[in-house]
Formats: C-alpha cells, sequence, structure tokens
C-alpha cells in the first residue's frame, strides 16, 4: 500500500488526483488532504478517504470543520502553514501532491523534499521561483521530483526513451488560450468572464487567466528550464489548439518524441503517482481518427508579451523568475477583482521585471524578501 498527502485537495487537480485515488483504492491510500475555504467539500472528503491529518489553512475554518464532522472522526484537524507543512512531512506518506496554488507552496514543499519524500509536483511556483536551489535539495536529500503538470509530464515521458538525455530541444505545446489569434485592440476590452473561459482544460481560476495571457506557458518554460536542466534557448513554445500533443523532444539525432493523449489530468497525476509503473484505468480512449486535424502555430510574442517576459527573466536569472511570479500573481488578482485590465498583467509584470535587479537565491528567504518586495512595488504602477 502506498500513503500519500495532497496539499490543496479541494481543488481542480486536488480533486481529480481523489478520484485517481479513488480507482485505486486496493493499492493507494491518502494519509494527509489540505484545502483553505471550501469546508464542506473538506468534510466530504474526510468521510470518504478517512485521512490521519487534514490541514485547513484558517484558524477558524479549521474550528468550523470540526464542528460539522461526527463525533467519532478519527482525522486529525491542523490549521495553518505549521499544519500544511505538517501534512506535506506527515511521516507516513511517501508521496506528496503539491497542488496548492500559488506562493504558499514553496515551504511545505520544501518541508517535503527534506524529508526525502517523492514530490508529485503540480505546484507551479516551487520550481518558477526556487528553481536550481529546489533542484539542488531535491538531489541533496534523493526526494525525486515527477511532474504533474500535463507538458511536464509528457517532457518527462518522452525522455525516459533516452538515458542519455541527448536533447535538441523540447517542444512545449500551449493550447493559446480563449484569446488566440486575437489582437492587442481586442484585448483591451476583454472582461474578467471572456478570460474564465478555457476552451480545453477546466481549471482554477489563477491558472485560467494565465493561460488566457500565455503567462501560465511562460512559468511552465522557467519549470521546464530547471526541472530538465536545459537552457531556454532549447525550448521551443508552439501553440497547439486541440490540446492532444502534450509536448515532446527532440533528441540529438533528429528524432523527435511526443506524448498525446485526451485532455484529462487524471492521466499524467496517475502516472505520477504510480511511477515508474503504468496502471490500467477506465478513462476515454484517444481516437486520433476522431479527432481528425492536429494543427500547429508559433506564438504572438508581441501581443501576449507574457511569455516573452518569462524568457527575459530566465536570462536575468537569480531572483528575476521569482519576481515575475510574484508580480504576476499580484496583477492576476487585481484582474479579478475588476481593478486593473487584461493587458495591465503584461504591461505591469514587465515594469516590475525593469525596476528589479536580481539576487542569487541561497535560501527561501531570499525568494520570500523578493516577493515581498515585488508585492510592493506592484502597488506603485496600478
Ligand atoms: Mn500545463
Amino acid at each position: 500500500m502506498k500513503y500519500i498527502s495532497i496539499l490543496g485537495s479541494t481543488g481542480s487537480i486536488g480533486t481529480q488526483a481523489l478520484d485517481v485515488v479513488r480507482g485505486h483504492s486496493d493499492k493507494i491510500k491518502v494519509a494527509a488532504i489540505s484545502g483553505n475555504t471550501n469546508i464542506e467539500l473538506l468534510r466530504k472528503q474526510i468521510l470518504e478517504f478517512n485521512p490521519d491529518l487534514c490541514c485547513v489553512m484558517d484558524d477558524n475554518n479549521a474550528l468550523e470543520l470540526k464542528k460539522h464532522l461526527p463525533p467519532h472522526t478519527r482525522t486529525e484537524i491542523v490549521s495553518g502553514m505549521e499544519g500544511l507543512i505538517a501534512a506535506a512531512e506527515y511521516e507516513k506518506s511517501q508521496i506528496i501532491v503539491t497542488a496548492v496554488s500559488g506562493m504558499i507552496g514553496l515551504k511545505p514543499t520544501v518541508a517535503a523534499v527534506k524529508k526525502g519524500k517523492t514530490i508529485a509536483l503540480a505546484n507551479k511556483e516551487t520550481l518558477v521561483t526556487g528553481g536550481n536551489y529546489i533542484m539542488n535539495l531535491s538531489k541533496k536529500y534523493k526526494a525525486p521530483i515527477i511532474p504533474v503538470d500535463s507538458e511536464h509530464s509528457a517532457i518527462f515521458q518522452c525522455l525516459m526513451a533516452n538515458e542519455n538525455k541527448a536533447v535538441n530541444k523540447i517542444i512545449l505545446t500551449a493550447s493559446g488560450g480563449p484569446f488566440r489569434g486575437k489582437d492587442k485592440e481586442f484585448l483591451k476590452t476583454v472582461t474578467v468572464e471572456d478570460a474564465l473561459k478555457h476552451p480545453n482544460w477546466s481549471m482554477g481560476k489563477k491558472i485560467t487567466v494565465d493561460s488566457a495571457t500565455l503567462m501560465n506557458k511562460g512559468l511552465e518554460v522557467i519549470e521546464a528550464k530547471f526541472l530538465f536542466g536545459i537552457d531556454p534557448e532549447q525550448i521551443e513554445v508552439i501553440v497547439h489548439p486541440q490540446s492532444i500533443i502534450h509536448s515532446g523532444v527532440e533528441f540529438i539525432d533528429h528524432s523527435t518524441l511526443a506524448q498525446l493523449g485526451l485532455p484529462d489530468m487524471r492521466i499524467p497525476i496517475q502516472f505520477a503517482l504510480f511511477y515508474p509503473n503504468r496502471m490500467e484505468n477506465n478513462y476515454k480512449s484517444l481516437s486520433l481518427t476522431d479527432i481528425g486535424t492536429l494543427t500547429f502555430e508559433k506564438p504572438d510574442l508581441k501581443t501576449f508579451k507574457c511569455l516573452s517576459l518569462a524568457f527575459e527573466a530566465l536570462k536575468a536569472g537569480g531572483t528575476m523568475p521569482a519576481v515575475l511570479n510574484a508580480s504576476n500573481e499580484a496583477c492576476v488578482k487585481l484582474f479579478l477583482d475588476k481593478k486593473i485590465s487584461f493587458l495591465d498583467i503584461g504591461n505591469i509584470n514587465e515594469k516590475v521585471m525593469l525596476s528589479h535587479s536580481p539576487l542569487e537565491i541561497d535560501s527561501i528567504e531570499t525568494i520570500l524578501e523578493a516577493e515581498e518586495w515585488t508585492k510592493q512595488t506592484v502597488k506603485k504602477y496600478i
């Protein structure tokens, strides 16, 4: 029996991870879960999966959850960052699914790495902000990082075909989001509601807006650089609106492998949870003849500047990717609150980056200080 912790069990990845567990309940059990505000769903998850530990970020929500559980419930309820770290370090858990969204995922992920846990990485911020610092910790503590994100899972699977990792380039596919093919004039007037309509994937609000600005692809470029130890010049982003090819690798002999599948996140989640084994499931089979046509185009880097900012951030190095990430996190929140426009997201991100002098990352504190600096700096540009 395998035991796992799911940090962020009420979110899109978290609920799908639980669905994977549901399908393999004879092989995998949930030892710890965590959530933030969706107390009702946490209550249901506790009753169904009977974990040892459940962390609720907010203290009051934790009390509220306790009140609504049957008296005999054995699950221990903890709260706050301390509780989240306890779930990440939980002794029984061999795999930690880091499905919390945002910078909040950094500390618990580092804690799990230091305990030598296998990380099923779904929190983008970990590698975007921590980069080589996290990768070095993962090596030092023998804590493998298995990507959950569909693109990185695809690349990871393609790389398994070549032990020497003789890579020419990585082909990172992007759906293009809801505004593919649109120009700046059009984007000036788009609303929050428009941005939240993703053509292929159903996801949380933050990542859906990031898909619309192409920042999501930018963050994935940064992640791929660190996760696979390749140069940014070796990453080619291509727009592939059908989201069937999840990414690929061209090797030095110009042979290219790609991983295909229907856009169902349970496939990469299941792969990460059972790696290196393949497990059966009852998901829908991919029919290429039903789909008929797969198309590809170059991304419009001028209109969707967030993607080019990601390459710029990698070039600048040090804390710059963390600053871009934090600035973007703040800007997306402002956009969702209808305080700034869609195009402001990229414009403010650019201004914040221009006013930052990157520092080398030697601790989590350096990252968190860069984040704090960014929050203050974003305010100047609203
Ligand atoms: Mn992705």
